[in-house]
């Protein structure tokens, strides 16, 4: 079965997304750890992180780094922090975290927000893309 993440890319589910080309998607995670907190994600369903191919890999940490030099512009923080994890969606992706405290990092406290401020917060930081 593919993974949500893949039914993402392939439009079956909806996302709040901020950017998209041929091999990623970066969307807003639907349970953040802080507002903003972003997924990076290759189209290829990948595992593992460590099992991509090198350029893949290195573009994927390209293609992040651009997204979160948008984030930084988009939502107050100290900076963005980064993590994979991979426990719960077998399929690489990359958490993108605006931190202001090390909590923020732990996935043990989860903000809520309604769906007009996801929609808003996704167009706000897909503005501040280069
Ligand atoms: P992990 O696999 O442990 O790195 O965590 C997977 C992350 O994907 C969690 O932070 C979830 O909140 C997030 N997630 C799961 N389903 C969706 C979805 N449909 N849209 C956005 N984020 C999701």
């Amino acid at each position: 079965m593919p993974s949500i993440f893949t039914q993402i890319i392939n439009k079956e589910i909806p996302c709040y997304k901020i950017a998209e080309n041929d091999r990623f998607i970066a969307f807003l995670d639907i349970n953040p750890n802080a507002k903003g907190h972003t997924l990076c994600v290759p189209k290829q369903e990948i595992n593992k992180i460590f099992d991509m191919p090198e350029k893949l890999y290195l573009d994927l940490m390209q293609f992040s780094k651009d997204i979160a030099i948008a984030l930084e512009k988009t939502v107050p923080c100290k900076r963005i922090g980064m993590s994979v994890i991979g426990l719960e969606v077998a399929h690489v992706h990359v958490h993108l975290i605006p931190l202001q405290d090390m909590s923020q990092m732990t996935f043990q406290h989860k903000v809520s927000q309604s769906d007009p401020e996801f929609v808003a917060l996704a167009q706000q930081i897909k503005n501040n893309l280069p």
